[in-house]
């Protein structure tokens, strides 16, 4: 099929691609039908039934009004989120400043075509999420890596220097990264947030904080630097912490300057009226969703003690993952993995892997697998 699609003939004329995207895959990691699926860091518990009773019910009176088109700017969404997140963060933030759209992807995707572009550069360090690229890539916009350290935190004054040297319009921090887990403690933030503020046309900080309900007591959300830094957006998504991937709602909050910016360049009615109610359905069990999040904490604290105990490197997690290492083969063990049922990622510096927190019974089967293969 793609040889046909590549040969041009006068009766098949060749597509115009883009030439940044010829040749290139589909980006996403494997869907693999096997018992234990421990890579993409989705939550392994499923909807309780009074969740999926209440979504359910939500979904079937959003179907009544089908007919028409959904809240353009879905208002009663963005104040659940902003009554969620004053429960989970304790900040305090109006309706006009959060934003949301299909999975934080779509987000990014709206910050990068707000504020990226042509001519302009978006900067990440490195390892980070391996879809930032893509969203530069898909609207054009010039994309820079820096780095972080040996052990994944970001240098301050190296940050800095990044910055000041390539002036990027965009700078993107996962906080807590994936796939290493790591979070970045406030002064590091407020160090990029005012590099940032130097740069002539300004630049936006983006802390994606999908990860963010994981984090461990003690570190802080960047949502409480809001107040007083108009350049800065926080992502989150109901995808890991809420156990809701399959609906893709991801969403952010900044200044309503910077969420009206983001208002001109999405779709019309880019978040169906169903999305709105599963959303908001789901919102209303946040109080329950946020104490199986904490019993995948104490699962995540206990895996990396196991882990180190058995001699691996483990880096620090505030996430629902733990990046695990190092092997001299790991494709070998990846592969030793699968073998046994267990479908864990291949990511990060060379010889590392990354294991999602399951339940107890998945966590099991990837400990007694992996002492197996590791011979450990
Ligand atoms: C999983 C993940 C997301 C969430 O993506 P959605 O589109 O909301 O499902 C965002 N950022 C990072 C770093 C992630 O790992």
């Amino acid at each position: 099929m793609t040889a046909d699609l590549d040969r041009p003939a006068p009766d098949r004329p060749a597509l115009p691609l883009r030439p940044e995207i010829v040749g290139l895959e589909p980006y996403g990691a494997p869907q693999l039908d096997v018992p234990y699926r421990l890579n993409v860091n989705e939550n392994p518990y499923p909807p309780s039934e009074a969740v999926v009773a209440d979504v359910a019910a939500a979904v079937t009176e959003a179907t009544r009004g089908l007919n028409r088109y959904p809240d353009r700017d879905f208002l009663a969404l963005r104040e659940d989120l902003a009554a969620y997140l004053l429960v989970e963060s304790g900040v305090r933030l109006a309706p006009e400043q959060l934003w949301a759209a299909n999975g934080s992807n779509e987000v990014m995707l709206h910050l990068l075509q707000a504020f990226g572009g042509p001519g302009r550069t978006a900067l990440s360090f490195a390892p980070t999420y391996s879809m930032y690229p893509e969203y530069a890539r898909d609207t054009s916009t010039g994309w820079v890596l820096g780095r972080r350290e040996e052990d994944f935190s970001l240098d301050p004054d190296e940050a800095r220097a990044t910055i000041r040297r390539h002036a990027p319009s965009v700078v993107l921090l996962a906080s807590p990264n994936n796939p290493t887990g790591t979070a970045l403690p406030a002064s590091t933030v407020l160090a990029v947030l005012d590099e940032a503020a130097r740069i002539p046309g300004g630049c936006v900080v983006v802390v994606d904080e999908a990860y963010g309900e994981f984090r461990r007591r003690g570190t802080p959300s960047a949502l409480e630097l809001l107040a007083d830094h108009p350049h800065l957006a926080v992502s989150r998504t109901m995808s890991k912490a809420f156990g809701l991937a399959g609906a893709r709602v991801g969403y952010l909050a900044a200044a309503p300057a910077l969420v009206d910016a983001l208002r001109v360049v999405r779709l019309p009615y880019h978040l169906s009226g169903v999305t709105q109610a599963v959303a908001r359905a789901a919102l209303a069990h946040s109080g329950e969703l946020m104490a199986q999040v904490g019993a995948l904490r104490e699962e995540r604290d206990a895996l990396v003690g196991w882990l180190r105990e058995r001699g691996l490197q483990v880096a620090d997690s505030d996430a629902n993952f733990v990046l695990f290492g190092t092997f001299d083969d790991r494709s070998a063990l990846w592969q030793g993995l699968l073998e046994r049922g267990v479908l864990i990622r291949e990511v990060g510096p060379p010889g590392w892997l990354r294991v999602s927190v399951g339940t107890p019974h998945e966590t099991q089967a990837f400990k007694d697998a992996l002492v197996e293969v590791a011979g450990l």
